[in-house]
C-alpha cells in the first residue's frame, strides 16, 4: 500500500498504517479507530525490517530520558512530539513488601510519579496529542475515570489545544481539581463512566474532535507499550517472569504484552514466556468474573466501588485481557473495597509509596494471588502503580489514625508520644491474637 503519512521525522519511519486487530484490513494512519469491513479494533502496524536496522539499545539509552526515547515504536510522523518528561518512572526493588508476602524478586513500577500529573494516563496521552497534533486537530476531548481527565487537560494546556473533558459526576474532588485547574471546558455527566463513554462516541461523530480514547484510540493504546519497554531497559534489557496490573478497560494489559513482544521481535531482550496477571475491584470486575467462569465473553456490570479510575463495566479490550491471562498462564483476581484500602495502606508502610484506589487493588491482588500459591517466591514478579494517592484521598479518610494534637509545649509532646507507643504496643498485641 501507499503510505500516505505526511513525515517530518528525522529518520526512517517504522510507523506504517493502521490494522484492523481481526481481519487484518489496513487503513491509512487517520482518526478512525474501528474496521469498515468487521467492526474490530484497529491497532498501529509498523515496519519491524526498519526497526531491526534501524534501533538499538545504544540508541534508545542516548535518547531522552522519558518515553519518546522508544519514538521509533510510537505512532507520531514528526519529530514535533510533545515531551512534557512523561515516563522512565522508577523501577524500585520492593524488597520489605516482598518479604511481607513472602516474594523473593518483586519490583514496582511506579507511576504514582509519572509527569506531568501523577498516572500512567501521561503516557496514553502525550501519545495520543502529539498524533492529534500532525492530523491537524485544535480542540481534543475524552470520557475520563478521572486520571485521563488531568492528563489531557494538563498535556492540551501545554501544547495549547482547546479541550473538553468529560468525566462521571460522582468522581473524587482531587481528579475534579486536578483537572478545572488547567482550565479546559468539564462537562460532568450525571451517569457513570459507561454513559460518559456512549455520550462521547455520539460527540466525536458530531463535532469532529479529537477524542483520545474513542477516534484516538489506536494512538492513545500504543503509549502504554512504553510500560513494558521500561520495565525492560530498567531490569538491564530482560523480560520479568510475571506481571500484575490493573485492568479498566484492559487496553494498559494487552499493550505491556504488545510492548515486551515488540522488544523480542526487535531482537532487543531475549525471548521468554511472561505470565500476565489482572486485578480488578469486586465493585467492577467484568473480565475477573469471565476468567472465574471459563468465559470467553464479557458480561458488562454497572459499577459500584472505591476504585473509580479503573470502574469500566464494559471493558472495550476486556476479551483481549481474558485472553491474554489465559494463554500466559497468568490469573485476573478482584478484591473488595476494604481490601483495596488494606492494600494502599500496606504499599505506603512498606515501601513509601502513596498510590490510589486502583494501586490498592493491584496490591491487594498480588497479595491474594501469592496466598493461592499462584505467583511463585522465585518469579522476578513486576506490579504495575498506576495512579497517585494524593487524588484519592476520600478512600482513606476515616481510614488512617488521627494525629496527635498538642499545645507547643515539651510536657504535652512527652505525653503524646507515650501515647503513641501505648497505641503501638495495642496493635502489635491485636496483631498477634
Ligand atoms: C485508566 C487507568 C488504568 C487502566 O486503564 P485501561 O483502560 O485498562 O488501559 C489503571 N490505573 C489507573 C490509575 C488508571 O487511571
Amino acid at each position: 500500500m501507499t503510505t500516505t503519512l505526511n513525515s517530518t521525522a528525522s529518520f526512517t519511519l517504522a510507523f506504517e498504517a493502521l490494522k484492523c486487530k481481526e481481519c487484518g484490513a489496513e487503513y491509512e494512519a487517520k482518526a478512525i479507530h474501528v474496521c469498515e469491513e468487521c467492526f474490530g479494533p484497529l491497532e498501529v502496524k509498523y515496519n519491524y525490517e526498519i526497526l531491526k536496522q534501524t534501533v538499538s539499545r545504544e540508541t534508545i539509552e542516548a535518547g531522552p530520558n522519558s518515553i519518546w526515547r522508544y519514538r521509533a515504536f510510537l505512532p507520531v510522523a514528526t519529530d514535533n512530539y510533545i515531551d512534557v518528561g512523561t515516563g522512565m518512572t522508577p523501577l524500585i526493588e520492593a524488597k520489605r513488601l516482598g518479604r511481607r508476602l513472602g516474594l523473593k524478586k518483586l519490583y514496582i513500577k511506579n507511576d504514582a510519579v509519572n509527569m506531568p500529573t501523577l498516572s500512567f494516563k501521561d503516557r496514553v496521552v502525550s501519545v495520543a496529542l502529539s498524533r492529534a497534533r500532525e492530523l491537524g486537530f485544535t480542540t481534543v476531548a475524552c470520557a475520563s475515570t478521572g486520571n485521563l481527565a488531568n492528563s489531557t487537560a494538563a498535556i492540551a494546556a501545554h501544547a495549547g489545544l482547546d479541550c473538553c473533558v468529560f468525566i462521571p459526576s460522582d468522581l473524587e474532588a482531587g481528579k475534579v481539581m486536578g483537572t478545572l485547574i488547567y482550565n479546559p471546558t468539564l462537562i460532568s455527566v450525571n451517569g457513570n463512566y459507561d454513559q460518559v463513554n456512549r455520550l462521547c462516541s455520539e460527540v466525536a461523530n458530531t463535532h469532529g474532535w479529537g477524542f483520545v480514547n474513542i477516534n484516538l484510540r489506536p494512538y492513545y493504546s500504543e503509549g502504554s507499550k512504553t510500560l513494558g519497554f521500561e520495565v525492560a531497559e530498567q531490569l538491564g534489557w530482560k523480560l520479568p517472569d510475571h506481571i500484575v496490573a490493573p485492568l479498566a478497560s484492559g487496553s494498559l494489559f494487552t499493550k505491556i504484552y504488545k510492548g515486551f513482544r515488540e522488544f523480542v521481535e526487535v531482537g532487543l531482550v531475549e525471548d521468554k514466556a511472561v505470565r500476565f496477571s489482572g486485578a480488578q475491584a469486586e465493585g467492577c470486575s467484568p473480565i475477573a468474573q469471565a476468567f472465574r467462569e471459563g468465559r470467553d465473553f464479557i458480561s458488562p456490570v454497572k459499577p459500584d466501588t472505591i476504585a473509580k479510575s479503573i470502574a469500566i463495566g464494559n471493558p472495550a479490550d476486556g476479551v483481549y485481557a481474558l485472553e491474554l491471562a489465559r494463554k500466559t498462564n497468568g490469573n485476573i483476581e478482584s478484591v473488595n473495597d476494604a481490601e483495596i484500602i488494606a492494600g494502599m495502606k500496606l504499599l505506603a508502610e512498606t515501601e513509601g509509596i502513596f498510590t490510589e484506589t486502583a494501586g490498592g487493588t493491584t496490591i491487594a491482588t498480588l497479595q491474594k494471588l501469592v496466598e493461592a500459591g499462584k505467583i511463585d517466591p522465585d518469579e522476578v514478579t513486576v506490579v504495575y502503580i498506576t495512579g497517585n494517592g494524593l487524588k484519592t484521598l476520600e478512600a482513606v479518610k476515616g481510614e488512617l489514625s488521627e494525629p496527635f494534637t498538642i499545645d507547643p509545649k515539651l510536657d504535652e509532646f512527652e505525653r503524646a508520644l507515650e501515647r503513641s507507643r501505648t497505641l503501638e504496643r495495642l496493635e502489635w498485641q491485636q496483631a498477634m491474637v
